[in-house]
């Protein structure tokens, strides 16, 4: 009998048993990963970014998270030795239009508690002399990271604490009874006082095996990158970001400083037609059945389609991603650019087409489910691992929505 069984290897699954072990040393503890190795989706594709959490709704999850998860995590790669680089970033208003935005987002961060400075032409070119901009705000705790590194570390600590790990075996079937929960994996049957669902972009299908009815379901999004030759590198000091649009908060392509001395430019948002999809080409059936048999889908793409197209062009047209990255660095040209790997967000939505914005956390009897843990999830892992323990012996106590 376990105490805890966690579904998923990607980070925020980690970081759970990685809370839990701590809090509870003697717990028997495993977690169940369906690929032969760990962070292989989400967590092994992402931009990199160590957040600040500029971004987020004062009082949200996301803004408390980041801004804590941030901190925890620096701390985190300092304490074991993993090269990580707090290179701050800046974000770019490139036409008039976006100083209202601009002006809105700083009063926003302020609520947050950041410390962050509004920076007019002359030094936004100090920072990043390539950078064309009219004003910008220059935020120096984000930083730059690689996940993948970070999970290793992290199993590498829970493995030392006597965690248990089942690679290549998915979960299949979960059933929740009175005393125990028993999850049924393509390997073996486990049987557990409790059970973390860290499933990413399955995490809905799990919900839904150990029959738990939510109106909220797993939309993928494949964000497809380009990256700077290496001659080009020198065109992009650390983070380049636009000024997000407050209705899409998560389009805008934006250039990254990678860990591996790299530049990576991206990524755009297209639905993709298979939940681990990482090809334009790549089509699942049920993957599909899922988002067009779902009515959230077709309301939130009636009410986007503009923005929705602008994507699309984006990902089949490299000139139009290069027009978008030209906005922040002019010098940037169409040669300057080769497609490099693409992410799949797993976003969860609502039954009414609206994009669940927060983390978002339910639980059953004797589990706990992470139904939304899109970005800045990697940067925050550590703080929602914590949570989880915090809530764990308390079930019904948490009830974060
Ligand atoms: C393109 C992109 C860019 C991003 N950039 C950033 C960034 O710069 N900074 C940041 O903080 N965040 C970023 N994010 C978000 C961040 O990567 C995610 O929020 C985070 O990795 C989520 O971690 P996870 O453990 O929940 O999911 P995952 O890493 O996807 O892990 C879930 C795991 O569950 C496993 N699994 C699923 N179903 C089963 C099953 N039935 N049985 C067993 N195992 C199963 C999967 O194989 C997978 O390994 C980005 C995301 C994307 C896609």
């Amino acid at each position: 009998m376990y105490d805890y069984v966690i579904i998923g290897g990607g980070i925020v699954g980690l970081s759970t048993a990685y809370a839990l072990v701590r809090k509870y040393p003697d717990a028997r503890i495993v977690v169940v990963e369906k690929e032969t190795e760990i962070s292989a989706h989400q967590t092994g594709r992402n931009s990199g970014v160590i957040h600040s959490g500029v971004y987020y709704k004062p009082g949200s999850l996301k803004a408390r998270m980041a801004v804590q998860g941030r901190n925890s995590m620096v701390k985190f790669c300092q304490d074991n030795g993993i090269p990580h680089e707090v290179c701050g970033k800046v974000l770019v208003a490139t036409d008039k239009e976006e100083l209202p935005r601009m002006e809105a987002l700083y009063e926003r961060v302020q609520q947050n508690g950041l410390n962050v400075s509004r920076i007019d032409r002359d030094e936004l070119r100090e920072i990043e002399p390539y950078v064309d901009g009219l004003a910008g705000l220059k935020v120096p705790s984000t930083g730059i990271v690689n996940y993948k590194k970070v999970s290793e570390k992290i199993k590498e600590l829970l493995e030392q604490a006597g965690v248990e790990f089942l690679l290549g075996s998915a979960v299949v079937d979960i059933t929740e009874r009175k005393e125990e929960v028993v999850i049924d994996t393509t390997e073996k049957s486990l049987h557990s006082r409790y059970m973390i669902n860290c499933a990413g972009l399955f995490s809905d299908r799990l919900v839904k095996m150990a029959g738990i009815h939510t109106d909220v379901r797993i939309v993928p999004f494949r964000g497809e990158y380009f990256e700077l030759t290496e001659e080009k590198t020198h065109l992009v000091k650390g983070l380049i970001y636009p000024i997000p649009n407050p209705d899409f908060p998560f389009l805008g392509v934006h250039l990254t400083k990678m860990m591996d001395g790299g530049v990576h430019a991206g990524p755009n948002a297209v639905l993709s037609f298979k939940r681990e999809g990482y090809q334009k080409t790549d089509f699942h059936w049920k993957d599909t059945l899922d988002v067009l048999s779902f009515p959230g889908f077709w309301k939130m793409a009636g009410s986007n389609v503009k923005e929705g197209m602008k994507e699309m062009v984006r990902s089949f047209h490299k000139k139009s991603f290069v027009k978008s990255l030209q906005r922040l660095v002019p010098d940037i040209q169409a040669e300057d650019v080769v497609p490099t790997d693409a992410g799949v967000r797993a976003q969860a939505m609502l039954k009414n087409g609206q994009l669940v914005d927060d983390f978002h956390i339910i639980t059953g009897k004797r589990s706990v489910h992470v139904c939304n843990a899109p970005s800045p999830a990697a940067t925050a892992s550590l703080e929602i691992g914590k949570e989880i323990a915090k809530k764990l012996p308390e079930l019904k106590a948490l009830k974060v929505v």
